[in-house]
């Protein structure tokens, strides 16, 4: 995942978002789970607002992700850079992502492009 520091991977649990994600923080999360014939599935993201609050929805909404990575950033190009860099990282690589199409750009008045692909 290019030269960045991820923390994980961690229980993709509510106990452990809480515990370990802090709130209102921007940044950039992967997710793993593995199917019936135990291929891990993986799922990049990333939240402008609160890195917490996103984990947690996709956790009420009963994923099926076992595991997780996050990392902060301060800024929304930074989470933006960081996704797409984790999300090439996969698909480039042919690892199977359960979100095939490319980062959304974050809004704004700047048109920020995919520092990979310049998308
Ligand atoms: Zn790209």
């Amino acid at each position: 995942m290019a030269q960045q520091t991820w923390s994980g991977p961690l229980v993709f649990n509510r106990d452990t978002i809480n515990r370990m994600v802090e709130p209102n923080r921007i940044g950039a999360y992967v997710l793993l789970r593995y199917d019936d014939q135990s291929t891990p599935w993986y799922y990049v993201g990333r939240s402008d607002t609160d890195l917490q609050r996103r984990l947690l929805q996709h956790f009420d909404n009963g994923e099926p992700y076992s595991k997780f990575w996050f990392r902060y950033e301060t800024c929304v190009r930074d989470a933006f850079f960081a996704e797409c860099y984790a999300w090439h990282d996969y698909k480039d690589n042919g690892t199977n992502l359960d979100n095939t199409i490319h980062p959304d750009t974050p809004s704004g008045s700047v048109r920020i492009h995919c520092p990979v692909c310049n998308e």
